[in-house]
């Protein structure tokens, strides 16, 4: 059966035609990489973007990401669909995507421009992983299997962890994971600098749990929750930030929505970093 994540709740707005003249928005989001320092210049049809000088971090919403190299290689992780409260820049461009699982707020690669190479997290029939282990460009990139849910996905199905490793950093998406990590998940996903946690449960672990699986993976640098409400987000299912924050000591909200990786400095603890969305 279907869960309701999988449902398309938001089809009329998908299908309405956006009111801005294409040329004023790809302006706009020209004008907006620039103001965030050159970190979000996304290529549009119109031009190539600069590479930029460091690994970066851009978060789209929901737990869409981009990771972008010094060398210019971009990953879109988990393109959000239009219509829960998040847009893709237009012209977003990427050499690779990656899905963690097939829901509606996950796997929109259509999205993304620039033909990119697409990594799927499950096979065809979603009833297995595909077992991603490649190398594209700088960025090396595996997934670990794991599961919606912690019926061993009997309710919501499986799920990707994605490890990416560029720079001597490395970057675990959890996608919508569902359950605390057993010692198999945990020594296949191995030792990570940088967690990017779905915290808003409803559909993923909630705050308690995401604590707890940060707890058993111990990311040496930062902790970035996602999959959350926020002032935007349509999916009321979702649980806010706050009772995930409870308790936490070292919360950072660095202004806009750009994190440079290759900046953050080794402490004691890793930092909870609290992206904006744009
Ligand atoms: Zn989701």
């Amino acid at each position: 059966m279907p869960s309701t994540h999988e449902r398309p709740r938001y089809i009329g707005r998908v299908l309405k035609r956006p009111s801005h003249p294409r040329v004023a928005i790809a302006l706009l989001v020209f004008v907006h990489a620039i103001a965030v320092g050159g970190a979000t210049s996304w290529a549009t049809d119109a031009g190539a973007a600069a590479a930029p000088s460091k690994v970066t971090l851009t978060w789209l919403g929901q737990s869409c990401f981009v990771l972008a190299t010094a060398a210019g290689t971009r990953v879109v992780i988990d393109p959000i669909p239009k219509g829960i409260g998040y847009e893709l820049p237009v012209g977003l461009r990427a050499d690779v995507v990656t899905i963690s699982h097939e829901h509606f707020d996950h796997n929109n690669a259509g999205l993304v421009a620039g033909h990119p190479r697409v990594l799927r997290g499950l096979t065809a029939d979603k009833k297995g992983w595909t077992k991603v282990n490649e190398k594209v460009k700088d960025i090396a990139i595996r997934t670990v299997g794991v599961y919606h849910d912690d019926k061993q996905g009997a309710e919501r199905g499986l799920n990707t962890v994605f490890i990416f490793e560029v720079a001597g950093l490395r970057i675990a998406h959890l996608g919508d994971l569902g359950h605390l990590l057993d010692d198999k998940q945990l020594s296949a996903i191995g030792s990570v600098d940088v967690v990017l946690v779905p915290v808003g449960g409803g559909f993923t672990i909630d705050a308690d749990r995401a604590t707890r699986v940060i707890d058993q993976l111990r990311p040496r640098l930062v902790v970035v929750p996602m999959h959350y409400r926020t002032t935007v987000s349509t999916i009321s299912q979702l649980a806010p930030l706050d009772e995930f924050l409870v308790g936490k000591a070292n919360v950072r909200r660095p202004p806009g929505n750009v994190l440079p990786l290759t900046t953050v400095k080794s402490r004691p603890a890793a930092e909870v970093v609290v992206m904006g969305y744009k």
